[in-house]
C-alpha cells in the first residue's frame, strides 16, 4: 500500500514557457513553479516532507530531528512546517571551516530561529557523522520520554522521493489539460542530496514525461550523487507497486560541470546568469541550486548537447531565502 502523505503544499503548482528564456538560454524553456509550493515553507523539500511529517505523526513523534547547512531551505521547511502541526523541530546546522555562527541570523537561519527550531551547529568534520548525531539526539530525547523522528539530510529516503514521483504525475496531467507539452526532450534541476533526482527519475520513468532526466550537481561530483540516487531509488520502488516493475536504474545524467568553485558559491559567470534572469525575467534563481542549474542547462546547450529545437522543463525549486542571505556576494553585479 502506498503511504499516506499529508497535504501541506499549494498543488498543482503553475508551469508556463518562459519565452524571455529562449533568448538567454537559447532553446524553449518551460518552468515548474516549485518555488511556489507554499508560502515561508515553499520549495522541493515540501513534497518530500508530505510524506516524511505523516509518518512522524503516524508514529506519534513529537520532534522531529534534522540536518543540514547553515542556510538549509530544508532545515528551514521543516522547522516552519513542525510549528505548524504543533511538532518541536531539533536542528543540526553545519557552519563552513572557521566560521563562527553570525551575531544576526539572516534567510533561512533567521527563520529557524523565528519559528523556534532548536539548533545545534556542528562543523563540516562532525557533519560527516550526521548520521549518528542525529540518532544519539533522538535516543537522548527518547529518555526524557520525547518520541522523536529522525529525518535525513534534505528528506532525501526512499519515503521522501514519493514526493517527486507525484510531481511528474502532476506535471503530465498539466500536459493533458493542454497548460505544457505532454512530455519534453529534457528535464533539469538541481541535486543536493538526490531525493529529488531519485524521485523525477522514476516518475520519468512511470510517466514518459521527458526524454532525458539531467541532475545539475551543485557540490559533490556525479559519482558521489549516481551512488546516493541508486540507493534511493530502490527504496522508493518499495512503497509503490506501480514503480516496483520499473528499473532500479532509471535513466539520469548526472552534470557536475558548472558545480561551481563550492557548495553555495557561484562563480562571476553563475552569478551574472542570475542576474540576467532576474532582469529579463522575473525569475529569481538562488546561488546555492537554481542558478547552478540554470547555468548547467545554458551551457549545455552552448555545447551543443542540448539542441536550440528541443522543449526543455525546468524545475524551479526554491531557494529564495538563500539568495536573500547572500545579498553581499552579488553587490560586484548589480
Ligand atoms: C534541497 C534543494 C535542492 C536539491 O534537492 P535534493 O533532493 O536535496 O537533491 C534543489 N533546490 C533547492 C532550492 C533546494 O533547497
Amino acid at each position: 500500500m502506498r503511504p499516506r502523505k499529508l497535504r501541506l503544499a499549494h498543488l498543482p503548482t503553475p508551469i508556463a514557457e518562459v519565452t524571455r528564456l529562449r533568448e538567454i538560454i537559447g532553446c524553449r524553456v518551460w518552468v515548474k513553479r516549485d518555488d511556489m509550493t507554499g508560502g515561508p515553507e515553499a520549495g522541493n523539500k515540501i513534497r518530500k516532507l508530505e510524506y516524511l511529517l505523516a509518518d512522524a505523526v503516524d508514529l506519534r513523534a513529537k520532534v522531529v530531528v534534522t540536518c543540514g547547512a547553515l542556510q538549509s531551505n530544508h532545515a528551514r521547511a521543516t522547522a516552519v512546517l513542525a510549528a505548524r502541526l504543533g511538532l518541536r523541530a531539533k536542528l543540526f546546522l553545519r557552519l563552513r571551516h572557521g566560521e563562527s555562527l553570525p551575531a544576526k541570523a539572516t534567510g533561512n537561519h533567521f527563520v529557524d530561529r523565528l519559528v523556534g527550531a532548536d539548533i545545534s551547529t556542528v562543523t563540516p568534520e562532525e557533519y560527516r557523522d550526521r548520521g549518528t548525531i542525529m540518532a544519539d539526539a533522538a535516543s537522548e530525547l527518547e529518555r526524557r520520554g520525547e518520541r522523536a523522528y529522525v529525518i535525513p539530510e534534505g528528506g532525501s529516503n526512499g519515503l521522501g522521493a514519493l514526493g517527486y514521483v507525484d510531481a511528474m504525475s502532476e506535471i503530465a496531467e498539466q500536459g493533458r489539460l493542454g497548460l505544457c507539452p505532454r512530455s519534453f526532450d529534457h528535464v533539469f534541476f538541481a541535486c543536493g542530496s538526490g531525493g529529488t533526482a531519485a524521485g523525477i527519475a522514476l516518475g520519468v520513468a512511470k510517466t514518459g514525461l521527458a526524454g532525458r532526466v539531467h541532475a545539475a550537481c551543485v557540490c559533490d561530483d556525479a559519482e558521489y550523487f549516481e551512488t546516493a540516487v541508486r540507493r534511493i531509488v530502490p527504496e522508493t520502488q518499495s512503497f509503490d507497486t506501480d514503480l516496483a516493475s520499473l528499473s532500479s536504474r532509471p535513466p539520469i545524467a548526472f552534470d557536475d560541470r558548472e558545480k561551481g568553485p563550492s557548495y553555495g558559491v557561484m562563480s562571476k559567470e553563475q552569478r551574472a546568469l542570475v542576474v540576467r534572469v532576474a532582469r529579463e525575467t522575473g525569475l529569481l534563481l538562488d546561488p546555492v541550486y537554481t542558478g547552478k542549474a540554470m547555468s548547467t542547462l545554458a551551457a549545455q546547450v552552448r555545447r551543443g548537447e542540448v539542441k536550440p529545437d528541443a522543449n526543455v522543463l525546468f524545475i524551479h525549486t526554491g531557494g529564495l531565502p538563500g539568495l536573500l542571505a547572500e545579498s553581499a556576494a552579488f553587490e560586484g553585479e548589480l
